[in-house]
C-alpha cells in the first residue's frame, strides 16, 4: 500500500522559534517531490503557549495555500490546524470565524495549554501525570480524558483525532465508537511508537472507525516518513477503505 497524502504537517508557523521549520512553500515542494499527491498544513493551535501559531496570521496561510494551490496544480494543499483540548467540556481553541479559514480541523491533547478552567486544569495537567505513580487515579483519567475527546467531536465537526493514547491514557474502544458514529479519524501517527499502540489499533479495529496517516512532520524532509504507521497497516492487515488517506495499492 502506498499513503499518496500526508494528513499531518507542521511549518514555521508553529510558534515561529523553531519547534517546527520550513515555510508553506518549502514543505509543498518537499512534498511533491516525496510523491505526496495531497497533503493537510496542520499547524498547533493558537492555544499552545509555546508552539500555536498567531491567530492574526490565519489570513495570510490561507491567501498562501490559495497562491500555492494554483502554482502547483499536481498537489491538493489543504489548510488545517492541530487544535488543543482546552478543557473537558468541549472546548477547543478555534471560534466560529477562525474555523472558517480552514478546510480540515484535527484536535490533540498537548501539554502547555494553560489557560483552561481550573478544574480542567487540575485534571489535566496535574492528575494526569501523577497518575504515573497513584495506580488508583487511571480509571478515572482515562474515562475523563475520553469524555474531553467524545464532547469536541460532538462539538466540533473534528475530521482528526492526533495521536490518541500518547500524551494521555484513553479508552480506545469507547473513541472509537464515538468516531464512527461522527465520522472522525483516529491518527496512526508516524512519529509517536505509542499512537496508536499495536493494542489500541487493534481495539480500534473492533468498531468500524476510520484511520488517518500522518507524518507530523516538524521539518521538510520528514514529510511523507510513514515507515512506523505502514507497519501496523501491514500487521492487521488493514484496508484501504478504513483510511482517509490518498492510497494507491
Ligand atoms: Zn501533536
Ligand atoms: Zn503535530
Amino acid at each position: 500500500m502506498k499513503i499518496l497524502s500526508d494528513n499531518h504537517i507542521h511549518t514555521f508557523y508553529s510558534g515561529e522559534n523553531g519547534h517546527a521549520i520550513g515555510t508553506i512553500e518549502e514543505v509543498v515542494k518537499a512534498a511533491i517531490e516525496k510523491g505526496m499527491k495531497e497533503i493537510i498544513i496542520s499547524d498547533h493551535g493558537p492555544g499552545h503557549k509555546f508552539y500555536g501559531y498567531k491567530i492574526c496570521r490565519m489570513n495570510e496561510v490561507r491567501k498562501e495555500i490559495d497562491r500555492l494551490n494554483g502554482k502547483y496544480p499536481q498537489i491538493n494543499i489543504l489548510y488545517g490546524t492541530e487544535a488543543n483540548v482546552m478543557g473537558y467540556n468541549g472546548e477547543i481553541d478555534l471560534t466560529d470565524k477562525e474555523k472558517e479559514f480552514l478546510d480540515r480541523i484535527s484536535v490533540g491533547f498537548h501539554y502547555g495549554i494553560f489557560n483552561m478552567d481550573i478544574k480542567s486544569f487540575i485534571i489535566f495537567q496535574i492528575l494526569n501525570p501523577l497518575s504515573k505513580f497513584i495506580k488508583p487515579l487511571r480509571k478515572y483519567l482515562i474515562r475523563k480524558n475520553t469524555d474531553a475527546l467524545i464532547n469536541i467531536i460532538k462539538k466540533h465537526n473534528i475530521d482528526i483525532i492526533t495521536h490518541p493514547g500518547c500524551k494521555v491514557k484513553l479508552d480506545i474502544y469507547r473513541l472509537a465508537k464515538e468516531c464512527e458514529k461522527y465520522g472522525t479519524a483516529l491518527e496512526i501517527n508516524s512519529s509517536y511508537h505509542d499512537a496508536l499502540s499495536y493494542e489500541d489499533l487493534k481495539i480500534a479495529l473492533k468498531t468500524n472507525c476510520k484511520f488517518s496517516i500522518g507524518s507530523d512532520s516538524h521539518k521538510p524532509q520528514n514529510i511523507g516518513n510513514f515507515e512506523r504507521s505502514l507497519k501496523k497497516i501491514e500487521k492487521y492487515n488493514i484496508y484501504k477503505n478504513r483510511i482517509i488517506n490518498l492510497v494507491e495499492e
